[in-house]
């Protein structure tokens, strides 16, 4: 065994973390839904979702019957919804071309939609024992600072020269795949942390190139962020009574594949000022005749504020009260009464102003 494995799983017996929901599971289909809801989403969100995702859908099949809207709904509010797009697809595949068994292997696993080459790993390492090493970020941070390597991990080269440094760290014996991979995701976690690591009781401080060089706070390389770009929306809120209509976004995109309010292109010079009827026009699918006749007695609400991770959205909610429910394309939209709103998936700010207006109005 690699010195660097014997310590990180000395390590690990000793502090590693306990009480994970998904930790020592073998189940494939739960460490994969684990891995992917961890991605850009904190443990501390995780834990209530994954459970609630795994009591919903127990295993590959159901998730592979289940209809989108109910996948989407249960993954709303955790954000890059193109995991979920992804987990009932892959769902699909297992069950109709692996009889719903995981392949054990990286390559037939990292072929699956939505499934890298590091949730591959994860997966065959914790439920097959297979020596692959996994590579997310906290393990790129771990590795990329033992071998203080300073330039950026993004670069081609030196993401291959991580996964190969990865590679070697790994145990020789294959029984350990399990508590060694725990044990890597749990030390960048909560010692060899982003900012303010525990470089002073770290278990590798002697082998560590970046903490004898005194690189440690320079390893990951920050790139510079480009400045959000601010973009403005109108989505129309149309009641009838306690019915609410909902569009459904492209599946590509922001929001791909949710259930939202109609709403306008997002553009950067759209201002607002007063309530024009050129404001309707946007929304040619629907019968802006009735929309019209609503309009003198709309309310339009103040703007609210969305920050994606390169954009910042500002949206005003246009409050329609029309009098009858009138057609729609049902591919694209539908009438849901407001006490059902929540089964869908919604985007986070539309589902928080459902819930502030059915507050106010019940
Ligand atoms: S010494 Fe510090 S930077 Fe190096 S591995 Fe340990 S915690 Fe990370």
């Amino acid at each position: 065994m690699s010195q660097f494995s014997k310590q990180l799983l000395l390590w690990y017996a000793q502090h590693g973390r306990r009480g994970l929901p998904w930790q020592n599971e073998k189940d494939p289909y739960k460490v994969w839904i684990s891995e992917i809801m961890l991605q850009q989403t904190q443990v501390s969100t995780v834990k209530d979702r994954y459970l609630q995702f795994v009591s919903t859908f127990p295993n590959v099949e159901d998730l592979a019957k289940a209809k989108a809207d109910e996948v989407m709904g249960l993954w709303a509010g955790l954000g890059y919804y193109t995991r979920a797009r992804n987990l009932h697809a892959c769902a699909k595949v297992i069950h109709e071309q692996y009889q719903g068994k995981f392949p054990e292997d990286v390559v037939s696993l990292s072929q699956l939609p939505g499934i890298g080459r590091s949730t591959a790993a994860a997966i065959s390492a914790f439920c097959f024992q297979k020596k692959n090493s996994i590579l997310d970020a906290n393990v790129k941070r771990l590795i990329g600072r033992i071998h203080a390597v300073e330039e950026d991990f993004k670069k081609k080269a030196i993401n291959e020269y991580l996964w190969t440094m990865a590679q070697e760290l790994l145990p020789e014996n294959a029984r350990d795949m399990p508590a060694y991979t725990q044990a890597l995701m749990d030390y960048g976690a909560t010692v060899c942390t982003p900012r303010n690591p525990k470089c002073s009781t770290c278990v590798f401080k002697k082998e560590c190139r970046a903490y004898q060089q005194d690189k440690v706070e320079q390893i990951p390389k920050r790139i510079k962020k480009t400045a959000s770009k601010e973009v403005r929306s109108v989505m129309l809120c149309i009641l009838v009574n306690n019915q609410v209509l909902f569009n459904l976004r492209p599946p590509s995109g922001i929001w791909g594949g949710l259930w939202s309010f109609p709403e306008s292109s997002w553009d950067d010079h759209l201002e607002i000022k007063s309530l024009q009827l050129q404001t309707l026009e946007e929304f040619h699918d629907l019968p802006l005749s009735i929309l019209r006749k609503a309009l003198p007695k709309a309310t339009l609400l103040a703007p609210r504020k969305h920050v994606f991770t390169h954009r910042t959205l500002y949206f005003q909610i246009l409050i329609l009260k029309v009098k009858h429910v009138f057609d729609v394309d049902k591919t694209r939209f539908k009438w849901v009464n407001l006490s059902e709103v929540q089964k869908l998936g919604l985007p986070t700010p539309v589902n928080q102003f459902i819930q502030d207006y059915c507050s106010v109005n019940s």
